[in-house]
Parts: structure tokens; sequence; C-alpha cells
């Protein structure tokens, strides 16, 4: 994937304002309320087009704002530090129109693209189904060939935006048994008949995902609209991986960066014994050591922003399966630390910490496990120490 050397440093630092501002008005107000009613605010995230973040990475003639990678992901940072369920939505919607602007026909933009920009439409990248995630190509939704185009049946699960996308790049195997080999990928409209949602779950936190499913029954689409043959759906999902993982650990060095912030402010005016709480050595070396893996999770994640802005993808995989699996190591422990510095009142829902924390658990999922970046780290070993 081509990436744009992003907007001048005073057009970048200004929009970083405007952003702060918007997620001061727009989202900071109403996270917890999306949570205790489990709430999927599609209407707050179509919002963001206002300062055209539903197109970050697209280029401007394309109607985005071309934006590098390194800048989509401090704009996602500052809203992550306010929720993370919410700029994760909003960058899975990105990423289907940054993919339709990239690889898409006249017809799929024409079709889709100003409404994805415009979040009158939301987007979803479906891979995963009941019976299969962290093994992708084990995949059962099966995509039968006809003469004008494909019939396809099947079931996808815990699809980021599911409750209310419509535009959807879904994968399918086309050859039972034949694995990475047999998978396509199709453009889904769940405006048309043979797509039927799943009720959205209802989870311990992070419902501003919208997490859901979709069956797709006798789903039918033309031969225009298959995206990926197959023999190339497997590397095409996978090109993209390293960004999103690069991304999500950049998500969860923002929450810490956020509590740490609220922490260190607590325990400065808090006292006990005579004195700040920051002043007993027990409390300050527990938020030292969430400072120092902070540098290092910010260190991995910056090494993986810059292969990534040099448009190597296959160098980019280990730093980004480094990146992610050290930070979503880390993330959940810190702010356990956080919360522990304010007592009692880390409990309390406006800090936040709690809202992190299912979202610190969702980390550790999306985009490959923790388990599969250590697999991914494993593999590598003998050719990078030996
Ligand atoms: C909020 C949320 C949003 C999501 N959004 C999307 C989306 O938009 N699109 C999409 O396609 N998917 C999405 N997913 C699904 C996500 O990609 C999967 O959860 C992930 O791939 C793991 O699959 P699984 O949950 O089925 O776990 P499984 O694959 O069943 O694994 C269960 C456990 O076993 C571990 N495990 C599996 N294989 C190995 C191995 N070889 N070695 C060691 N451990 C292993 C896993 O790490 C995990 O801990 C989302 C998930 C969540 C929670």
């Amino acid at each position: 994937m081509s990436h744009s050397n992003g907007l001048s440093e005073d057009k970048f630092t200004e929009l970083l304002t405007q952003v702060t501002e918007f997620r001061d008005r727009e989202i900071a107000p109403y996270v917890i309320d999306w949570e205790k009613t489990r709430t999927f605010p599609a209407n707050a995230i179509a919002s963001a087009h206002e300062l055209g973040l539903l197109g970050m990475e697209i280029s401007p003639e394309l109607g985005g704002l071309g934006m590098s990678f390194g800048q989509k992901l401090k704009v996602l940072d500052v809203l992550s530090e306010v929720s993370m369920p919410y700029a994760f939505s909003l960058v899975n919607s990105h990423n289907v129109a940054a993919r339709l602007a990239r690889h898409g026909t006249e017809d799929q933009k024409d079709r889709f693209l100003p409404d994805l920009l415009s979040g009158n439409k939301l987007g979803s990248t479906a891979l995963t189904e009941p019976d299969a995630g962290s093994d992708f190509s084990s995949i059962s939704t099966q995509a039968t060939r006809e003469q004008d185009g494909w019939r396809l049946n099947g079931e996808k699960a815990w699809i980021t935006n599911a409750a209310r996308s419509t535009v959807i790049v879904a994968y399918a195997q086309t050859e039972p048994g034949a694995r990475a080999r047999g998978i396509a990928s199709f453009l889904i409209d769940g405006t048309q008949e043979g797509f039927e949602r799943v009720a959205p779950y209802d989870l311990i936190g992070s419902h501003a995902i919208g997490t859901g499913g979709f069956r797709l029954n006798d789903y039918f689409t033309s031969h225009a609209d298959l995206l990926a043959p197959a023999g190339e759906g497997f590397s095409a999902a996978l090109a993209t991986i390293n960004e999103a993982r690069t991304y999500v650990a950049s998500m969860c060095c923002a929450m810490v960066e956020a509590s740490l912030r609220t922490s260190v402010d607590y325990a400065s005016k808090r006292e006990s014994f005579g004195r700040p709480i920051i002043e007993h050595q027990g409390l300050s070396w527990q938020l030292a050591r969430v400072a120092n893996q902070l540098e290092a999770a910010r260190a991995l994640t910056a090494k993986a922003i810059m292969v990534i802005e040099k448009e190597d993808s296959e160098a980019a995989i280990l730093p980004a399966a480094h990146a992610k699996k050290f930070a979503t190591e880390f993330v959940e422990p810190a702010l356990t630390a956080c919360a522990q510095a304010m007592g009692a009142n880390g409990l309390k829902e406006e800090s936040l910490l709690g809202h992190r924390l299912t979202a610190a658990r969702v980390a550790n999922y999306v985009d490959g496990s923790t388990e599969i970046m250590t697999d991914r780290i494993a593999k590598t070993l003998r050719n990078t120490y030996a």
C-alpha cells in the first residue's frame, strides 16, 4: 500500500487541535452513557466527517485529507485517550474507504466512497466466523461461482461496526479444503437481499465498537464486486494487518498515557501520612514502572510506523508484531497500577479506567491475538538470532 507524505506540520497541528476539541465536545461527555446503554454511537462516528476523519489517509483528489500513516495514528491516539472503542470503529470504517480509494473500480468508488466519507454508510472488514478466528484459513463461508457472479453462504462473527455497517469487505472460501489457496474477498452491500444482520453482542464493555455479525443467505454478488480472487484474498487480508497491529499498539499507549496523567495528578494532590501519596516510594515506583514501559511501547510502535511508512510490508511484519505484543501485554497491568494509585476513586466510572480496561482486553484479540504475535516472533527466531 502506498502512503502519503502527509499534511504540512502547521496544517497537521491545527487539525490535531480541532480533533481534540471535537473529542471533548462530541465523545467525552457520552462515553460512559454509551457503555451503560450498550449503544453503538453511529451518529457520533458519522459526525467525524466534519473534520474529514473518515478519509484520513485518502488522497484529497478523492475527497480525503491525504494524511501520512504516522499522522493518522496521532489522530487515533487523541481519540483513544477518551475512547479507544470509538477510535477503533472509526478507523475500521475509514479502512474500507481507503481500500476502495486505492484498489476499487471507478464504479465501486462512485457507489460507495461519498457515503463512506460522509458517514452516511459505515464500513466493516469481515474475516472472523463463529468457528474460525486466529486460524483465518479455516473459514467456511462458501462462495460458489455462477455464470454472472458469485453466490455466498455463511456467517461472520465479531465484526467491528457490524451493528450498522453496509459496505463490507468479506472473505469467503471458493474451494472447500483449499484453505488459504481458496480464499477470495468480495464487496458486500448490506442493504441487498440475502444479507441478514445478527444482533450486536452484549459485552463487558467497548460497545462503541458495534461488534456483531451477519449471515449471508444465498447472497448474490456480481463478478465486478470480487475484490481479490482465490489465491489473492489471503495475502490481501494480510497486506494491511501490520498497519492495524501498529495502530492498536499505539492506542494502548494513548490509553496508558492518559491514565498516567490522571493518576499522577491525583497522587500529587491526595495525601496520606502527612504527605502527597506520590512521595511514598512504594507507590511512585509502581507508576515509574508504568512510565518506563510506556516509553518502551512507544519506541517499538515508532519503529513499526517508520518501517510501514517506508512501504516495506514484508519488513514491517516483525516490528508490528513486537509493538502489538509488548503494548497488549503491558496495557492491562499498567491501567491497573494507575487505578491502584487512585485508591477507591479509581473505581469510579468517570475515571474512564474501567472503560479503558475492557478496551485493553479487546486489544488483546483484534488484528491477531497476543499469542499469534508471539508466534510470529517465535517463527523468526532462528533467522534473526541463529
Ligand atoms: C471487539 C472485537 C472486534 C473485532 N473486530 C473484527 C473485525 O472487524 N473483523 C474480523 O474479521 N474480526 C474481528 N474480531 C475478531 C478477532 O480478530 C478474533 O477475536 C481473533 O482473531 C481471535 O479469534 P478468536 O476470538 O476466535 O479466538 P481463537 O482463535 O478461538 O483463539 C482462542 C485463544 O487461543 C489462542 N490461540 C489460537 N491459536 C493459537 C496458537 N496457534 N498458539 C497459541 N495460542 C493460540 C488465541 O490467542 C486465543 O487466546 C474482533 C474481535 C473483537 C473482540
